[in-house]
């Protein structure tokens, strides 16, 4: 419960593999203005004979990615801009400690 490993994923990218690894990320929509947060689980597939792919989790739903087919959840536009929030707040966190 107390396990706080989960972020900065100490394997990750390492030597590939599987494994799932949370992402938050921050979108702006460009039509609207609406902004908002949703943090994925995407689970890393490596398939002994064929390509690597991700898949996108929401509370324990599948998802598209939201970086091919993003769309606004107050207007469904799809000019979106997505940034990457949990790499900024690592960053921040570092630099005030
Ligand atoms: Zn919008």
């Amino acid at each position: 419960m107390a396990d706080s490993s989960g972020i900065g994923g100490g394997t990750a990218g390492a030597t590939g593999g599987t494994g799932t690894v949370h992402e938050e990320y921050s979108f702006a929509c460009m039509k609207c203005g609406h902004g908002w947060e949703q943090t994925y689980d995407i689970q890393h597939h490596l398939p002994p004979d064929g390509t690597p792919f991700v898949t996108y989790w929401t509370e324990g739903h599948r998802v598209p990615s939201p970086l091919t087919n993003p769309t606004c959840v107050n207007c469904d536009g799809h000019l979106l801009r997505i940034m990457r929030s949990g790499r900024v707040a690592l960053a921040e966190r570092a630099m005030h400690t």
